[in-house]
């Protein structure tokens, strides 16, 4: 097929299922289709092996020329004049931008329910959550508008949606994958990273948007390896650690089962598993929603009015027209975060919170190089349940944070982390989460591919 046709099929996918699914916020169609026109003039000893293949990309990611709103109102007319590095990669790599995906917003969230403009529908039961915050870039790929997208994950916010949504999403080491470009949340947490069908694309996607840049100043100037030759099968030997916290109380059963199922596999093809314990996973939550609030009540003070997007009218006076912009365009969630930060980073708050979460993060980072001192990759679920109602959460933030218990973690120490479907519950998928080592996605997707 040629590029052409590949792009309008993916645009027929998305106008036959989207308004079920309401992943796409915005469409890039006409330049996409001039785009792919030039493209099937490339010779084809000129073609990488994701050529011409169509992607979509969160919201939180700035296209230059394309509406990029981070699913808030305070950026509904925000049109960037600059693409992010990632996203000049994919066009490198002969990617074709299909368009934009629904998130929370500015990525706060597990539901895609906090978007300001449509709540996206899990595909495999339209009555539940796709989770969140990338929830548009996995439903899109479930439900095979696009074969690959591009989420962000700060605590969660690729492997859960990919969990609730049946496909992969890996999460890659902090300092992986340039940052430029990407609208900041929790800027030492927010990484961005691929989501796909199987395991193989997957790593294609990653080595693609992986390396070095000098916007970045977070990026790793660390080697990036050819992640597919590592998907040998070969498994014979490996040492994966299960943490117990992983497994216990708070767990629910299918999650629980579905790992041990997979442990069962994994065993199969020559690998050994052993219980371990990350003793400070259980003050992650609470590290995590602090830290993370704080760095955002920095981050997101920037959006003044003045700058970029949205404005209120009728204003009386400069300090006027920051109040009532930000009154207006951020949501709930939003200015709930917004206070927690600014609060915590005040000055008499300082030591006893902010400060206090640093020093427990270190604890939870140590936690996991003790761990990886004997073992290759830890296993565990991916989230506690499958993927809840639509409505379910909305209303109790505190159950909503809970569901990142099992991906903050990683976050705070920086490691990688792999989502891969591992079975069903109630016609619902299931995720089987792999944790790697600083830099080491290989191994990550070398157990991956073999289980898959
Ligand atoms: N659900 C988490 C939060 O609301 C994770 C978000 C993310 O990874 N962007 O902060």
């Amino acid at each position: 097929v040629s590029v052409e046709e590949l792009t309008a099929e993916s645009y027929k996918r998305v106008k036959e299922l989207d308004g079920d699914v309401q992943a796409f916020l915005a469409l890039n169609e006409e330049k996409a289709t001039a785009q792919s026109k030039e493209m099937d003039k490339v010779p084809f000893e000129e073609r990488g092996p994701l050529f011409g293949l169509p992607i979509g990309v969160k919201d939180n990611i700035v296209t230059e020329g394309i509406i990029t709103t981070c699913s808030s109102k305070i950026l509904e007319n925000f049109n960037p004049i600059y693409d992010a590095t990632v996203v000049h990669k994919l066009r490198d790599a002969g990617l074709v931008t299909i368009g934009k995906l629904n998130m929370d917003e500015f990525a706060m969230g597990s539901s895609t329910e906090n978007s300001a403009y449509k709540t996206t529908r899990n595909p495999w039961n339209l009555d539940h959550v796709p989770g969140g915050s990338s929830g548009g870039s996995a439903a899109a790929v479930a439900a095979g508008e696009v074969p690959f997208s591009l989420g962000s994950d700060t605590g969660g916010s690729i492997r859960q949606p990919a969990s609730f949504c049946g496909v992969v999403g890996m999460k890659p080491t902090y300092g992986r994958v340039s940052r430029s470009g990407l609208v900041a949340f929790a800027s030492s947490l927010d990484q961005i990273g691929p989501i796909t069908r199987n395991v193989e694309d997957n790593a294609f996607l990653l080595e693609a948007i992986s390396g070095l840049d000098k916007n970045d100043s977070t990026s790793a100037n660390v080697e990036v390896p050819s992640f597919t030759k590592s998907l040998t099968g070969d498994i014979k030997g490996l040492r994966i650690a299960v943490p117990k916290e992983y497994l216990g109380q708070g767990v629910g059963e299918a999650s629980r089962q579905s790992v041990l199922d997979a442990l069962k596999v994994l065993e199969s093809l020559g690998a050994v598993w052993e219980e371990v314990s990350l003793p400070h996973s259980k003050y992650a939550l609470a590290t995590y929603y602090l830290l993370s609030s704080s760095e955002a009540s920095s981050n997101l003070a920037r959006f003044d009015g003045i700058r970029y997007g949205f404005r209120a009218e009728n204003v009386q006076n400069l300090m006027e027209l920051y109040k009532e912009t930000r009154a207006q365009g951020f949501g709930d969630e939003v200015k709930r975060r917004i206070m927690l930060g600014t609060y915590s980073l005040s000055a008499g708050s300082y030591d006893a919170y902010y400060k206090k979460a640093q020093q427990v993060r270190t604890l939870i980072k140590q936690d996991f190089e003790t761990v990886f001192e004997n073992y290759d990759v830890i296993i565990g679920p991916t989230t506690p349940t499958p993927a809840f109602k639509i409505g379910e959460n909305v209303k109790d933030p505190l159950t909503m944070y809970a569901n990142d218990i099992l991906t903050i973690p990683v976050n705070l120490a920086g490691v990688p982390g792999i989502s891969i479907p591992c079975g069903f519950s109630d016609g619902l998928p299931l995720g089987l989460q792999i944790i790697g080592k600083h830099f080491d996605e290989a191994t990550i997707y070398r157990v991956a591919h073999a289980y898959e």
